[in-house]
């Protein structure tokens, strides 16, 4: 069954994810309380709405409840954002995500029982600064506050040393989950596969024993 989403907010954030939604062939519908931006996506998504969230009664007669996914991106006003969420909460809607402003912002959401809270200016900066940082690192996701996988590149130390060599499971507490060589991947590699330099490694683990790892052998 096809899921159905209603984004909330069509500004850069809000809209980027009305359009790839759309771009999945997802069932999307597009509010916003300023009619010039509502026109831009009546041809993009299923169905665009002018109207100001923060109302109950308009949210009611536009069924909201019976989104699986409910998507609140309003930036600039914070008041309006938390209304609206405390609303869709009230209203029963199963799952809201909501974009954070500021940290005080998200702690709000977060009472209010938004169930996934996203930070995009934040963590993408974060990402970006963690990318310059090491040049060893290409890409990281941040499973947890101190949870990532990370894409390493393999250095010449590396090179000829099989996985079992380097024990890096025993020794740095993080695993190899898949080891990318050219154009294949090799998933799960075992104890005896050999590293060679320029693989990337996909590691996953803390974040302090990615550091150890990437700091001593990488
Ligand atoms: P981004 O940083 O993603 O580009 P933005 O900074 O443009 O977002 P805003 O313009 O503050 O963020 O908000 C996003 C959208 O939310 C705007 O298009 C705005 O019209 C809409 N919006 C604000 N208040 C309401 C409301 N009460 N009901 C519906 N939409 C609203
Ligand atoms: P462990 O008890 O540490 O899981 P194991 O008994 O499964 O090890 P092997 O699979 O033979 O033993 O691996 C021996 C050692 O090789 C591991 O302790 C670990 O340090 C390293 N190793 C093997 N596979 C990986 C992997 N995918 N990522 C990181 N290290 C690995
Ligand atoms: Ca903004």
């Amino acid at each position: 069954m096809k899921k159905e989403f209603a984004v909330i907010g069509l500004g850069r954030f809000g809209g980027s994810i009305c359009r790839t939604l759309a771009q999945e062939g997802m069932e999307v519908l597009a509010i916003d309380i300023d009619e010039e931006r509502v026109n831009e996506f009546s041809n993009i998504v299923s169905k665009a709405v002018v109207a100001d969230t923060t109302d109950e009664k308009v949210l009611k007669d536009l069924g909201i409840r019976n989104f699986d996914h409910v998507i609140v991106a309003i930036g600039d006003n914070i008041q309006a954002s938390i209304l609206t969420t405390l609303i869709l909460k009230e209203l029963g809607v199963q799952k809201i995500t909501v974009k954070a402003q500021n940290d005080y912002h998200e702690k709000v959401l977060a009472k209010i029982g938004a169930d996934h809270i996203v930070h995009p200016e934040r963590d993408m900066g974060r990402r970006i600064a963690n990318n310059m940082i090491s040049t060893n690192v290409l890409d990281y996701l941040e499973l947890s506050d101190e949870h990532s996988i990370v894409e390493l590149i393999a250095s010449k130390k590396m090179d000829g040393k099989s996985l079992l060599e380097l024990d890096v499971r025993a020794k740095y507490g993080c695993t190899v989950v898949a080891i990318k060589r050219q154009t294949h991947i090799i998933v799960s590699p075992m104890a005896r596969e050999v590293i060679r330099e320029g693989d990337i490694l996909i590691v996953i683990g803390a974040d302090k024993d990615i550091n150890r790892f990437e700091k001593n052998i990488v």
